[in-house]
């Protein structure tokens, strides 16, 4: 589950890591109010108008801006709420604004310059340890540094059970040149940020820029927290923090459905029960020649419900020329499932797209004769290649 950078910033809050303060508004009035209660609690002089939307980049599309007085707050936020905001991150017909985070000016000037750092924490699938990832290069396109100057880009790797010891967060602000005071609050800033991590479950946070300012604070000035899906059912109170606007409609309505589907570019829809046998049918349908429309596994009880919900799921692509529907009938059995899909198509009337339908297991002869005495414009499949010839047939 992905958060707006407010919600992030109030997760790294909450663990004791420090972040430019701000408050969310949904209108300009209320970006005025929120500006005059941060020049209370904080002094600042200055503001920024910050568009919420799930994708970085905001910045270089004109969705974050420095406002030097409450009219100009309330100007900017005027022209960024509700605007369409493309950035290189978006699609091109862009994201829409719904609120804006007011903050705190953190640039301010003082006895050194304010400097920009890179820090991300994820794991790292190949070792199996979690990863503190930082760069000198903050504030920028850190796939760029990646490109042109990895060599400005550490690592630093954390066994899940020692947890990050004392040194590494001592390399890690020596590394991007610190000392005296900031150098401590470097410290202060990475161990906090990891308990964060790691308590709040997340699969990844992205900290760009970490911002030591000119009287030597180490904060966050940007959040992109992702929360692992997996752990949310033991972290009732981050349910809330979920932007059903930001997601993908399809994605949305097969999570209320129970389905496991991912929304992919391809001309081919897939409908099959288990995650390893779905990938299998995804490389057979590029093996014929086609692209994968979506992921979709519908579980151990693909019921004429389940079948029927997921038909309507892939339909919604207009991009779908066939669908493949690989079934193994272990725990289920095939005749029940092809009844299933017999009954689905029945129901919902007007497909217009041709169906391959491979059943292997239980009762698949049945289930095929099932399928093919329906007179529907279904066509069966024992065989795995059978099914990817029939696909390439429909295809060509
Ligand atoms: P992103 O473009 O979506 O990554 O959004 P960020 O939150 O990283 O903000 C983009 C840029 O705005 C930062 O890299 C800073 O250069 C600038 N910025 C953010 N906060 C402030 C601030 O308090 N004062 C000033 N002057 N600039 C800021
Ligand atoms: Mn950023």
């Amino acid at each position: 589950m992905n958060l707006h950078e407010y919600q992030g910033k109030e997760i790294l809050n909450s663990f004791g890591v420090e972040i430019q303060r701000g408050i969310v508004a949904q209108t300009p009035a209320e970006a005025v109010e929120a500006a005059k209660k941060l020049t209370e609690d904080t002094g600042t002089g200055w503001h920024v108008v910050k568009a919420q939307i799930h994708a970085g980049g905001r910045g270089k599309g004109g969705g974050v801006k420095l406002a030097k007085s409450l009219q100009e707050v309330e100007q900017i936020a005027s022209e960024i709420l509700g605007m369409s905001l493309i950035t290189p991150q978006t699609s091109a017909e862009g994201k829409i604004v719904h609120q804006v985070l007011i903050t705190e000016d953190v640039y301010y000037p003082g006895e050194s310059e304010p400097s920009e750092f890179y820090m991300s924490v994820l794991l790292n699938r190949g070792t199996g340890k979690n990863m503190i990832m930082y760069s000198t290069e903050g504030g920028m396109d850190i796939e760029a540094v990646a490109e042109d100057t990895p060599h400005l880009i550490f690592h630093e790797e954390i066994d899940p059970a020692l947890g990050l010891l004392s040194f590494q967060a001592r390399k890690i602000a020596f590394n991007l040149g610190l000392s005296g005071m900031a150098f401590k609050q470097m410290t202060k800033f990475v161990s906090a940020l990891y308990t964060a991590y790691i308590k709040s479950d997340s699969s990844l946070f992205e900290i760009n820029p970490v911002l030591k300012t000119s009287d030597n604070r180490v904060i966050a000035v940007d959040a992109k927290v992702t929360i692992d899906d997996n752990s949310l059912f033991r972290h009732k109170e981050y349910e809330a923090l979920r932007d059903l606007r930001e997601e993908n409609p399809i994605e949305v309505e097969a999570m209320e459905a129970g389905l496991n589907y991912v929304d992919l570019d391809g001309n081919v829809g897939c409908m099959v029960n288990g995650a390893g046998l779905a990938m299998a049918t995804m490389d057979l349908i590029k093996q014929a020649g086609g692209e994968p429309a979506n992921f979709l596994d519908v579980g151990g009880t693909a019921d004429a419900e389940r079948v029927e919900a997921a038909f309507h799921l892939i339909l919604k692509d207009p991009n779908v020329k066939a669908i493949l529907v690989n079934i193994f009938g272990g725990i289920v059995r095939c005749d029940r499932v092809a009844q299933g899909i017999v009954d689905a198509y029945k129901n919902m009337g007007n497909i217009e797209v041709p169906i391959i339908v491979r059943l292997q297991g239980t009762n698949a002869d049945i289930a095929k004769e099932l399928i093919d005495n329906s007179g529907l414009d279904v066509q069966s499949a024992i065989e795995f290649q059978e099914a990817a010839d029939k696909v390439q047939a429909v295809l060509a």
